[in-house]
């Protein structure tokens, strides 16, 4: 076995506080991972305060992971000792459903295995990333660019895959007008990619005092949702419109504004489910749609375009220990765009 060090909740009312836990040994095709820096979600705080169903505790949150690989398998050839590593979202699934065969893996029929939260094939409890190390098949293991700062890539291994993957599935880019509902870690990275990929970028804020720093991230326009007199001029607007809003909001308001044929995405994960009037899809051939993180291959793919061409995330560096008090932040939304823990401070 492998010792391990973390910070875990030990309950859904409990700070997370020092843990030191086992982690299995390694198998042939395992990698192991000192990690160097963890991403905050807001998913991380859904599950340790058990808002969308009963977790496994201890919890050991964290699935933005970035660090060096420390020791390889017998059979491992994707990775050798000192190569930078990233874990994302998952660490394994069936590998035989339709779902994984055609690299969606986060959509494996038999469910994936969350980095943490989860049960491994072994049925044990799966741990994450606020912690020294991780040990993970080489197969969800991603490879890291040495070119990026590497604190700032740790947010892309879940806020970077879940935006882009949408962005792709449908295509958007030059000629479409996008929003993105809520300025947070995803909704931050959604701007950089639809910027990227040529679309006019309009980001719906509850926070007035975001424009000046979302016009910086590249979007184009910014309408304070809580202003009806702004929200007015974009009635029947947009061609798509991404939501990574984390908490209950009025969909019928923002189907509003999307156009005929507009697609409304929700990566947000509210605990509760939406309310939605049929009339006001079918009154536009509108759809409401959702998406999960990414496939592997997806999120490598996404790794190496951020790495050519320069995008990585916005973030604060914080110390494990002010965890509990970066929690509370991201709750107001008080953060720019993303905390990363510096594991070292372990
Ligand atoms: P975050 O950093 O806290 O950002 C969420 C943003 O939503 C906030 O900054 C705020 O933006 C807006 N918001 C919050 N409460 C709101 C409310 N009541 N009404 C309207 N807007 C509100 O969170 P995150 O880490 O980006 O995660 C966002 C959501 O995505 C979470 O539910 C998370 O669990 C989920 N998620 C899903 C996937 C997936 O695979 N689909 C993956 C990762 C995360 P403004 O200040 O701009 O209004
Ligand atoms: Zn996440």
């Amino acid at each position: 076995m492998i010792q391990a060090k973390a910070y875990a909740a030990q309950s859904p009312t409990t700070d997370l506080a020092p843990w030191d836990f086992e982690r299995r040994a390694i198998g042939p095709h395992d990698v192991q991972i000192n990690i160097a820096y963890c991403g905050v979600c807001h998913s991380d705080l859904h599950q340790i305060k058990n808002d969308w169903f009963p977790g496994i505790f201890p919890m050991v949150p964290g699935h933005e992971i970035v660090g060096t690989i420390t020791k390889t398998g017998s059979h491992v050839k994707k990775f050798t000792e000192g190569q930078l590593a990233g874990v994302g979202c998952m660490v394994d699934s069936c590998r035989e459903c339709e779902n994984c065969k055609a690299d969606l893996e986060q959509y494996c029929e038999k469910g994936s295995i969350g980095t943490y939260n989860g049960r491994g094939k072994d049925g044990l409890p799966t741990y994450g990333g606020y912690s020294n190390n991780i040990v993970v098949h080489e197969d969800f293991a991603l490879h890291i660019s040495e070119k990026l700062s590497l604190a700032a890539v740790a947010p892309l291994l879940c806020a970077g895959i879940t935006t882009y993957s949408p962005l792709k599935y449908w295509k958007v880019g030059k000629g479409h007008k996008l929003a993105v509902l809520g300025l947070g870690g995803l909704g931050h990275m959604a701007v950089k990619f639809a910027v990227a990929f040529g679309a006019e970028v309009t980001v719906l804020s509850t926070s007035a005092n975001k424009e000046e720093a979302a016009k910086a991230l590249g979007a184009h326009h910014f309408v304070v949702t809580k202003d009806a007199a702004q929200v007015a001029t974009v009635k029947s607007n947009f061609d798509f419109i991404l939501d990574t809003v984390s908490a209950a909001h009025d969909m019928n308001m923002y189907v509003s504004l999307l156009k005929t044929n507009g697609v409304h995405i929700c990566v947000g994960a509210p605990s509760t489910p939406h309310s939605i009037n049929v009339f006001g899809l079918l009154g536009g051939r509108k759809s409401v749609a959702g998406s999960g993180i990414g496939g592997i291959a997806e999120t490598q793919e996404m790794l190496d375009y951020c790495a050519e061409h320069n995008i990585v995330s916005d973030i604060e560096v914080i110390a494990i220990k002010d965890i509990t008090a970066s929690y509370a932040r991201m709750e107001k939304g008080d953060v720019r765009y993303r905390f990363v823990i510096d594991m070292a401070t372990l």
